[in-house]
């Protein structure tokens, strides 16, 4: 299953997006043995975003994607996967402290009504896992980073928060006194990939389907900042769990996507933690020892006075007009940006490739100058007055590493022998 190439990985890796994998191919006895579903799917990732944007294309005259909110979901994206370099996932790890030490009964891996089990298991508590990430502020602090494109395409889906992970593993532990983790393994993944291709405008109404399964037109309402669509649809592959809890809403008038106050940036950090900053800001503005706690705990709709999740009328109202924070920028600046961002990303790839032979000093350096790149890259989109300086001194340290060996050269066909000492050759090795 591992080789890149295989006919049979090529055809799982496509059908996983859909959810279209037997028990049979997916049941691992350990968990060394379950496949990188996810990692393995960038190719269908790159694939499917280039057919989005052919077809949108050909159907609607014009891209569906710009470059600065795609180039920030992706990068949201890159950033999101960064702490699996240093550690195992949160979910995976704790769901296997859990299951050595507590289990209750040991459902056996191999048996397809343990497969079954555990996708309805997992759906289940990924509903949970997302609806509180709504209703409560400091999870929605990260789930947010999701929701802050202000355009419905591919790319959105891979706009996922660095964050998240480190609260979303607790709402999966019950699964732990049951289901074994190798089972839980692969529909944590498969769940999650399942949610790559509902993330367009191009596929409408599919008939029954829709009764049943999350697709894009139930998840476009979740994506909606209409007060209709606010908290609602919150289902994973399945919708049936947002008709059971009274959370479902069909698309009724025009979606305008993104956050109720849309933020305006592109600047990658930013994206991904502004909210905890502004928690703690609005905090300091109430009186009681109450009202500051529950700012974290209750939904971000929420004032002293109000229900749990606030009343969704306070919200700014909608006119149907608004259009996308979509600054305009110079093609020969748009091309640098794509440029180096694709260097960056080359970086990022070779981290991801090399992380068991390459020191953990070498790791962090290079994860340092990939995440400074995607900020200066923001900082260009953004047209800051200190982007200039930003960028130049990216540059000075992208130059400087590769001089020194800590980094793979960005353009091998046009590297030059600059030096001979051992420390050259001894990347991979730091
Ligand atoms: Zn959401
Ligand atoms: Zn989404």
């Amino acid at each position: 299953m591992a080789g890149a190439v295989n006919p049979d990985s090529v055809s799982t890796g496509a059908r996983a997006m859909f959810f279209m994998i037997t028990p049979n191919e997916s049941s691992f006895q350990k968990v060394e043995d379950v496949p990188q579903y996810v990692q393995q799917a960038t190719p269908f990732f790159v694939g499917l975003m280039v057919l989005e944007l052919v077809v949108g294309f050909l159907k609607t005259g014009a891209p569906v994607v710009t470059l600065s909110d795609g180039l920030t979901s992706v990068s949201a994206g890159m950033i999101s996967r960064i702490p699996l370099l240093f550690m195992r996932g949160c979910e995976l790890t704790a769901y296997m402290f859990v299951w050595d030490r507590y289990r209750l009964l040991e459902l056996p891996w191999d048996s397809a009504w343990t497969w079954w089990i555990a996708f309805l298991g997992v759906d289940f508590c990924y509903y949970w896992v997302h609806r509180l990430a709504h209703e409560v502020s400091f999870i929605w602090a990260a789930h947010q980073v999701h929701h802050s494109s202000e355009y419905y395409n591919l790319t959105t889906a891979l706009r996922q928060s660095l964050t998240q992970q480190f609260t979303s593993w607790i709402f999966y532990l019950p699964m732990a006194l049951f289901a074994p983790p190798t089972v839980f393994a692969v529909h944590i993944q498969l769940n999650l990939l399942y949610q790559f291709w509902i993330h367009t405008e191009l596929i409408k109404n599919l008939g029954p389907l829709e009764w049943v399964f999350n697709t894009p037109t139930h998840h476009k309402v979740h994506h909606g900042r209409n007060s209709y669509c606010i908290d609602k649809n919150y289902g994973g592959i399945l919708i049936i769990w947002d008709r059971l809890f009274g959370t479902f809403a069909a698309e009724k008038d025009k979606v305008v996507f993104g956050l109720v106050s849309p933020i305006n940036t592109f600047e990658i950090l930013y994206v991904q933690l502004h909210y905890y900053l502004y928690l703690g800001r609005r905090s300091t503005t109430f009186k009681t020892i109450s009202d500051k706690c529950l700012t974290f705990i209750n939904g971000p709709s929420w004032k002293p006075g109000k229900p749990r999740l606030g009343d969704h009328l306070d919200n700014p109202k909608l006119t149907g007009q608004e259009v996308p924070h979509d600054p305009s920028w110079s093609l020969p600046l748009q091309m640098y940006v794509i440029i180096h961002f694709l260097l960056a990303l080359g970086t990022y790839q070779d981290v991801f490739d090399n992380k068991m032979t390459l020191s953990q000093f070498n790791m962090l350096g290079m994860t340092g100058y990939v995440l400074l790149t995607l900020t200066s890259m923001g900082f260009l989109i953004d047209q800051r007055p200190r982007a200039a300086v930003l960028e130049m001194l990216r540059c000075v340290l992208m130059v400087t590493m590769q001089r020194y060996g800590y980094m793979k050269p960005l353009l091998p066909t046009l590297a030059v022998t600059t030096q001979v000492r051992p420390r050259v050759v001894c990347y991979n090795s730091f």
